[in-house]
């Protein structure tokens, strides 16, 4: 096969590649900047159970940034659930993000090879030899 035809090929596959992926992203339509965590206390009341090592809790804690900002929300156990969801869906996005950008990258390689090889093409025609 001739080499500008495989290029023509894995831009095609890059192409469908970064379709995919731009998708997958497009489903995530909920999503929460941030991170959750469960915290544990100790009261400090004399005698309590939680001085022996069974802390109370756990507190679901979700924090995140407004306005630049770190905020923290108390979550009940159902909601920290669903919070969870959410900042799994944004970390998602953001792994995704970059994942696109390398796809992307990849492409304008690709590209770049492709145009060099039709100058090359272009070259042969009219009989001198062109660097691409
Ligand atoms: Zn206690």
């Amino acid at each position: 096969m001739a080499r500008i035809d495989d290029l023509r090929r894995r831009v095609q596959g890059q192409l469908q590649e970064q379709r995919e992926l731009v998708a997958r992203l497009l489903e995530l339509r909920e999503q929460l900047p941030g991170s959750l965590f469960a915290r544990f206390s100790e009261c400090g009341k004399e005698g309590c159970v939680c001085q022996e090592g069974h802390k109370h809790g756990p507190y679901y804690v979700l924090s995140t940034r407004r306005g630049g900002k770190a905020a923290f929300a108390y979550l009940d156990e159902q909601a920290a659930g669903e919070a969870k969801e959410l900042v799994d869906a944004h970390r998602a996005f953001r792994d995704g993000l970059r994942q696109l950008k390398k796809v992307n990258e990849d492409l304008v390689g690709l590209m770049k090879d492709y145009q060099a090889a039709a100058s090359e093409t272009a070259g042969r025609r009219v009989g001198i030899a062109v660097a691409g």
